[in-house]
């Protein structure tokens, strides 16, 4: 659960970039006691007068931060980045989860979480597209003939386009239908003829929008809200980009051409309009049901998530490029240290019960974990041959039911486990006396203060278990510790490499399990491994998978064929790593 006094909300304010999304996060975060956002002051692009901006001047739970130094005193949990486009965020938050809403600049391949809102141009690796986090006006314009347009091009109408509308108007549009303008902040449009009303700003326009029949204003919310409204809407954009959209969306814009000059202004404005009076309804009416959906709460979304450790969780370095995004994860890689990792937004739910090894493990595997025990159990003994040293004292970190643990006390090993999962370590209690068995988290596990003691072990082993910890700057450092000098760490992991990761890279992190965090290979293997105290690092490759290979190779290649290939290029999709302790 994040706790919403530590949401940052950061929007832009930037000249050309308008009010609107000001505008929506005041909206979301409306709900809140407090709502922090950062507002530099020295921000010289701001379009916005700050101080005196009516938005701002209302909303009174708005907590305003202005500076770096100010931003450095919270302990902020998420920040909601609705910027539209971002190089960076202030150093201060560095390593702040960081949900970035419509991003379309370079900070969309950093950003924590990636959400769409607005319909726009299929934009590649999103989390989510989430249209209903708008929160659209309630009220509905009655059906009428059109006569009522406001024109509203937003507080900051960078391109003049008010003017340049207003001054296309002949005597027939004047005199058939009633204007109303809003008025830039920077007040003076040049001449404004006596029929057009002219509002200043306008307190909750959504609101309003359902008093006119047809809104002249380029796309963003305010078209959205205006087709909401079930009114008609005719966009005037600054750019080709928003005219993409608008045909995305197919809302009708004005052609560049058209914008030219007055006469043929004028000439669109009367052609347009006409079409609307005799067969509008008609053809709005798809857009205007798009519109009504069930509007769902940003605020309760942002509440429900749980956020994985932010950096990478081998070398703690936020240097990172994405290489997959999901609804509830995204995946990195470290370009610092090369360990692939998923940065996770749901709840983690308690998925070691015994229910995991029996019906969760037979839905995996088509057996249950105690049905498959004597094949765990020849694994464990081709893995101790492939441990170098042949006695003393071993740990089973995640032992389980204790497969692993009963083939080394065969060996002579004196053997220790420790298992988070009650049933299983009753179960060993109750039948391997051989076995020194431990319950506990190794994450809680304090070695100063508990039967563990530092140089304690010749080998620890951690079978299925290293991709399950989020946070292995402090766990590497903790298994090296226990480890006599020359001991050997022996780890078993799902390999990102293999066959799967090899050619279907967004197939494997999509069916990653949600509680594997970091997804290793030779290369990352080797960089986390040195950099927390380990040497001769030596792999074995396992899980090799015939019927996982390309089609491509399938139609080519015989069955034996592709295994023989898999053996020799390493394309398993686990593999076992064997590392002495030592510099
Ligand atoms: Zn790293």
């Amino acid at each position: 659960m994040i706790n919403s006094d530590k949401i940052l909300f950061i929007p832009s304010i930037r000249h050309g970039n308008g009010t609107g999304h000001l505008r929506r996060c005041l909206e979301w975060s409306s709900e809140l006691k407090k709502a922090h956002y950062y507002l530099p002051s020295e921000d010289k692009e701001s379009a916005i007068d700050l101080k005196n901006h009516p938005l701002i001047k209302k909303t009174a739970n708005l907590v305003r931060h202005d500076s770096e130094k100010e931003l450095k005193q919270i302990d902020w949990k998420l920040i909601v980045l609705d910027n539209r486009t971002t190089y960076d965020v202030p150093s201060v938050l560095n390593k702040i989860p960081v949900i970035a809403i419509d991003e379309t600049g370079p900070f969309r391949q950093r950003a924590s979480y990636v959400l769409d809102i607005l319909p726009s141009r299929k934009r590649k690796q999103a989390n989510n597209h989430v249209f209903s986090f708008l929160n659209f006006p309630e009220k509905i314009r009655s059906i009428r003939p059109l006569k009522k347009i406001l024109i509203s091009f937003g507080g900051e109408d960078p391109g003049n386009l008010s003017q340049k509308i207003l001054d296309s108007l002949d005597k027939k549009l004047l005199e058939n239908y009633e204007w109303s303008v809003i008025l830039p902040h920077r007040g003076n449009t040049e001449a404004i003829p006596n029929q057009v009303q002219c509002l200043h700003y306008v307190e909750d326009l959504k609101n309003q929008l359902h008093h006119y029949d047809l809104v002249i204003t380029s796309y963003g919310l305010t078209a959205l809200e205006a087709l909401a409204s079930q009114v008609f809407v005719l966009l005037f954009n600054p750019g080709s980009y928003h005219d993409q959209l608008s045909r995305n969306f197919r809302i009708p814009y004005c052609p560049r051409g058209f914008k030219k000059n007055k006469r043929q202004l004028n000439q669109y404005l009367n052609h347009a309009i006409g079409l609307l009076n005799e067969g509008g309804e008609s053809s709005f009416k798809s857009l205007w049901s798009k519109m009504t959906i069930k509007h769902q709460s940003l605020l309760e979304w942002l509440e429900k998530m749980t956020i994985s450790s932010e950096s990478c969780p081998v070398c703690g370095s936020m240097d990172r490029k994405v290489i997959g995004r999901f609804e509830f994860k995204s995946y990195f890689i470290c370009t610092n240290c090369s360990m692939k990792y998923m940065v996770q937004f749901m709840q983690k739910s308690d998925i070691y019960s015994k229910d995991y090894f029996f019906s969760e493990y037979k839905k995996q595997y088509g057996k249950t974990y105690l049905e498959d025990f004597p094949h765990i159990q020849k694994m464990g003994e081709e893995r101790l041959d492939r441990i170098p040293i042949k006695a003393g004292k071993i740990l089973d970190i995640g032992c389980a039911y204790g497969p692993f643990l009963l083939k080394a006390a065969e060996r002579g090993f004196s053997a220790w486990g420790l298992e988070i999962s009650e049933e299983a370590v009753s179960h060993i209690q109750e039948n391997y006396p051989q076995i020194n068995i431990h319950q506990g988290s190794f994450e809680n596990l304090d070695i100063h203060h508990s039967v563990f003691s530092e140089n304690q072990f010749d080998v620890i082993t951690m079978w299925y278990v290293i991709e399950h910890f989020d946070d292995l700057k402090s766990l590497l450092p903790k298994l090296n510790s226990l480890l006599k000098e020359g001991g050997i760490l022996a780890l078993s992991t799902p390999h990102a490499s293999g066959i799967s990761g090899q050619f279907n890279l967004q197939n494997f992190l999509k069916n990653s399990p949600e509680d594997h965090f970091t997804l290793w290979d030779r290369k990352s293997a080797v960089k986390a491994l040195k950099l927390h105290g380990f040497r001769s690092i030596r792999f074995h490759v396992t899980g090799h998978h015939p019927e996982r290979f390309p089609l491509i190779l399938k139609k080519i290649l015989t069955y034996n064929m592709r295994k023989y290939m898999s053996i020799l290029l390493g394309w398993g999709d686990t593999f076992e790593i064997y590392a002495k302790k030592g510099k």
